[in-house]
Parts: structure tokens; sequence; C-alpha cells
């Protein structure tokens, strides 16, 4: 039998966001994993998800416990913290304020602040060079502390996806315009990204949890009172995949890194394990199929589009100035897109504040993949 590595050890416990109970489990978790490497002085980065704005309740960042449990460990073994990302939404200081980690944090000296400049690096190709946070590159260890939630376009957003967040500001729809509709080549940037930054330690925040349309206000809290904890963030992410019943390899980037020799091959739980049978997945239709030479025109009419709910629309412009592709614009009443340059990423469903946007499949869509699967 093949030798099992620290780093193919998961940590599963159950937890709430009581705080004595959930810093008891935090801290037992960092100095399983953090084994010396925060040191006095060392310079630590705490990367959470600040998606956008929200309270804790909405499940959609990183609860603000969580991290506080995770400043005061780095506070407590005479190092620096910092905690920074890159919201996709709203400003840093917002996320701050609404998230509720102002207030968590009141009491203890941190840096916080958002994502500003970046260093080139090279993440190999096809990407090569990219700019991701100097903040992240700079620090001598990561503490990444994503949010267990589904994702309409990638399926769940777990510990590899979370270090998309060191991408600064407007780079993020400037790599999704560029990775187009391709889900696989997006998967790859993905843990490209991760693999360069690797992290030092994951600590997933699947407490309070998001299932159907997330990862933004679309999605839908749901308990399942866990933190899952490992060196490697692709071991999380695939322990994920098991908790809710579903092949790893179901997850693009878990595919995409067995395939770079990225994912360890032998990965134990430690801990419970639960089993989730019943997760509500986002409706995911594929981005591209059909006959090769007919896919641009099958995608442009056929494939699920983004849409508005125009009573639920506040004309905020979050939708319209994230959108990578330009495909939108304010009418008197709701939204106008043009599908014909919209390339299908769903960031503006992501970034809606106020739940209005969703995707759906187009009848003739929904006509022509059955018949193309029989
Ligand atoms: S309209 Fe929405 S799905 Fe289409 S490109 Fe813009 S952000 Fe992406
Ligand atoms: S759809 Fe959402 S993000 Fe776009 S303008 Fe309306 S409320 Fe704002």
């Amino acid at each position: 039998m093949a030798k099992l590595t620290a780093e193919s050890r998961v940590y599963v416990r159950s937890v709430s966001y009581a705080y004595e109970e959930l810093k008891q489990v935090m801290f037992g978790l960092l100095s399983l994993l953090d084994q010396g490497r925060i040191q006095q002085q060392s310079r630590v980065l705490i990367k959470p998800n600040f998606l956008a704005p929200a309270r804790p309740e909405r499940a959609m960042i990183t609860h603000p416990l969580v991290i506080r449990a995770a400043v005061e460990y780095v506070h407590e073994k005479g190092a620096l913290p910092q905690v920074s990302d890159s919201p996709a939404m709203g400003t840093f200081e917002r996320v701050m304020r609404e998230g509720g980690i102002d207030r968590a944090l009141r009491d203890i000296p941190v840096d916080c602040r958002p994502f500003q400049d970046s260093h080139m690096v090279d993440i190999g190709p096809p990407f090569n060079r990219i700019e991701i946070a100097a903040d992240a590159m700079d620090a001598d260890v990561i503490i990444n502390l994503p949010k267990l939630k589904t994702h309409t376009q990638m399926l769940l957003t777990l510990g590899v996806k979370n270090m998309f967040g060191c991408i600064v500001g407007l780079r993020k729809p400037e790599w999704h315009l560029r990775t187009g509709i391709d889900r696989e080549r997006f998967a790859e940037l993905l843990v490209r990204i991760c693999a360069v930054m690797r992290p030092a330690i994951t600590v997933l925040d699947g407490v309070l949890a998001m299932e159907g349309q997330g990862p933004g206000k679309g999605g839908v809290p749901r308990e399942l009172g866990v933190v899952m904890a490992a060196k490697d963030a692709f071991a999380v992410d695939a322990a994920v995949c098991r908790m809710l019943s579903i092949k790893e390899d179901e997850l693009l980037t878990n595919r995409l890194a067995a395939k770079m020799g990225l994912m360890p091959g032998n990965i134990a739980i430690d801990g419970e394990l639960p089993a989730v049978r019943d997760m509500h997945f986002p409706a995911m239709a594929p981005l591209v199929f059909g006959p090769k030479g007919l896919q641009g025109f099958m995608r442009r009419h056929l494939v699920q589009r983004p849409v508005c709910r125009t009573s639920l629309c506040r004309h905020c412009g979050e939708c319209w100035r994230y959108c990578p592709a330009t495909a939108i614009e304010p009418e008197m009443q709701g939204l106008r897109f043009d599908y014909d340059k919209c390339i299908r990423c769903y960031c503006c469903i992501e970034v809606c504040p106020y739940g209005a946007l969703s995707s759906r499949e187009t009848v003739a869509g929904k006509v022509v993949r059955r018949a193309l699967k029989r």
C-alpha cells in the first residue's frame, strides 16, 4: 500500500460558530498543520473568501469568527497576520463592515487591506506570466480560508478556486474573457494559480455552506456544520466531493489537478466525514456541444443565458461594470443582454447583490441538446 503523506490527510471537524468551541477546533487544526512554519515575525497572509459585501448568515463570505480564530492563532505565535482579498464586487472595506469582520477583529491588531499591487508570476503554459497580488507572493505563509459554496460556472468554489482572489480587481474578469467559455481552460488557470501560490494551510468553512445557484445572492445557505483542513488545498477539495456524494473528478479543478499530477494519490480522512446526499447543485448545461463547425452558433443561441428578473433589479450597475465582454446595457426597465457578445461566464450572476440574475437554458437549446445525446 502506498505510504500516506501528511499532505494527503484531511482533518474534518464538526463545529458551530459558537466562538470558544470554534476557536478550540481552529487552534487544534492550525497547530497540527503549521508544523513550525509560522514563526516569530513571519508575515502570514490570511486569505478568506470576500466575494461581496454580505452578512455572514448569507453564507457568501468566510465567516468572521473563522477569520478571527486564524488571526488569533497567528498572533499567539508572535507572527504578523494580514487579512487581504480582492472582492469581485463592492469594496474591501464594505465587505469588512457588512460582513462583520471589522467587529470580529476590533480588539486584535491586524493589518486588513485589499490586494493592490501585483507581481508578474510565471504559472506555466498556456497562461505563462500573469499578475498576482504582491502581498500574497511576498508572504512567508498563506492560510487559505475558503467558503464551501456552489458555483454556477464551476459547480463548487472551494480551496483551489479561493486562490483566484489573489488576482487583483479587474484583472479577474479579464481572465474570464481570455479563457472564454472553456470551463476546462478556466479550471486549468485556477489549478495553476493555486499550485504557484501553494497556501501552506487550507481551512474550509463549511459550517454554514451554500447550495443552489451560488456563489452569490442566488445561492441558499445550507448548514453542514463542518470545517475541513489540510496542508493541500487539492486534498480538501477532493474530500468535499466525497462528503457531497459526487465523484472527485466531477469538479473540474480536481480532474485537471489529477491530470497535472497535483492531486495526492491517497487522501486519508481524519475525523467523521458527514455523508451529504441531498446537496442542491446549480443547473449546469455544457457550454460547448454539437458538431465543431456549429459550436459558435450553438453557444450563442442554445446555451443557458443570463437573464434578469426585472422586479429584483435595482440598476446598481455591478453587473454591467463587471461583465468582461461588455454584453450588458441598462434599459429603462431591467437590462439588455447582447447574447452574441456574451461568453457565458456567469460573472454577472455571481456579482449581482440582489439575486436578480440567473441562467436559463433556451427551449431550443434543451431540444437540440437532448437530440444530440440520443
Ligand atoms: S453577460 Fe454575464 S455571462 Fe455574459 S459575458 Fe457578461 S458577465 Fe459573463
Ligand atoms: S441585475 Fe443585479 S447587478 Fe445588475 S444592475 Fe440589476 S441589481 Fe445591479
